[in-house]
């Protein structure tokens, strides 16, 4: 009596099974997260109700306790879950279903025999959710959402040791907008916050998504091209400084036109490492600035596909 309380009080889901898949136990926990009631799921298989457990993994592991009397574990990284419940976890990191730290492990009778095992559902959802978002601080931007400095570097190095072991290209564009203090100075700080965001959403949709573009700075960007020749790159560039020139930005009242300028540079095997790559699109993206901005200029070639 004493024990059915604490069955029925605990804040995790217990199931019980015997050699067949019926439930014998259902805990209160389980019927408020499953909406199944437990007389009604009493003595039926688990198999009737959930059939994706009847799966070789599940089965395998109800045998082995049945057989060797070992607990078995369900992590919730590897299996999200084993009873798709709703969940009422609310966070930006959506869930389709409660995510599910599982395990199972004998039921021993009075003569020592195996015939019923338990299974313990404990909600991770929380818990998910929060390693989810620290995930995604650590490799996105806050303003714009697109990847920050930190993540695009890990992917450089990346590109970097692919690059050194298995040859191929990469490329990067470095830009950067033109006279934005500007910005800043006649419409306000949230007015340069909004143009950072339509300078983010109007380059990103002019990518594929193998490419990464990262805020690099303040209004630096980098964008990584893997398996891009430099030609291609440029014509990327391109691209991406029309779509700026062209856009009409509306805050306020205001329409705000603004420019960038870009550098662009290929991985060549007589880099030793990223940062000399970085350096190149650096230069170039200097070069356009002292050429008169809103242009692109390419790494080791003479300006030609800037706009006036
Ligand atoms: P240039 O054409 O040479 O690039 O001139 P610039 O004015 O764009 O360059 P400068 O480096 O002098 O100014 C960059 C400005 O970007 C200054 C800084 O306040 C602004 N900035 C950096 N980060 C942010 C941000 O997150 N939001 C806003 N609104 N402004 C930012
Ligand atoms: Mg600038
Ligand atoms: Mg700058």
């Amino acid at each position: 009596m004493m024990l059915q309380q604490i069955f029925d009080a605990i804040n995790i889901g217990i199931v019980i099974l015997d050699r067949d898949m019926r439930v014998r136990g259902w805990n209160r926990w389980m019927e408020i997260h499953s909406g199944i009631r437990s007389d009604m799921i009493r003595d039926t298989s688990i198999f009737d109700t959930y059939p994706h457990l009847n799966n070789p993994k599940f089965t395998r592991s109800c045998k082995s306790v049945f057989s060797f009397g070992n607990f078995c574990f369900f992590s919730q990284k590897l299996h999200h879950y084993l009873f798709p419940f709703k969940t009422s976890c609310y966070s930006e990191a959506r869930f389709d279903y409660m995510q599910q730290s599982c395990a199972m492990g004998p039921l021993r009778d009075e003569d020592n025999q195996i015939n019923n095992l338990f299974i313990y559902v404990q909600d991770m959802t929380e818990v998910a959710a929060y390693e989810r978002k620290l995930v995604q601080i650590n490799m996105k931007d806050g303003l714009t959402g697109i990847f920050n400095r930190r993540f695009l570097e890990t992917k450089l190095a990346e590109e970097f040791n692919r690059h050194k072991r298995y040859g191929g290209v990469f490329s990067i564009i470095m830009f950067d907008i033109d006279y934005f203090k500007k910005v800043n100075d006649t419409y306000g700080h949230p007015c340069g916050d909004f143009i950072l965001k339509a300078v983010t959403s109007r380059t990103a949709a002019l990518i594929r998504n193998i490419d990464y573009l990262a805020r690099y700075g303040g209004e630096e960007f980098c964008c990584l091209l893997p398996e891009t020749a430099i030609t291609a790159a440029i014509m990327v560039a391109e691209r991406f400084r029309e779509a700026i020139e062209t856009h009409e930005n509306n805050f306020d009242d205001n329409v705000i036109k603004v420019t960038i300028s870009l550098g662009v540079a290929e991985f060549r095997s007589s880099m030793e490492a990223v940062h000399e790559l970085i350096k190149s699109a650096d230069n170039a993206l200097l070069r356009a600035k002292r050429e008169g901005r809103n242009r692109v200029i390419a790494m080791d070639m003479e300006p030609s596909l800037s706009a006036d």
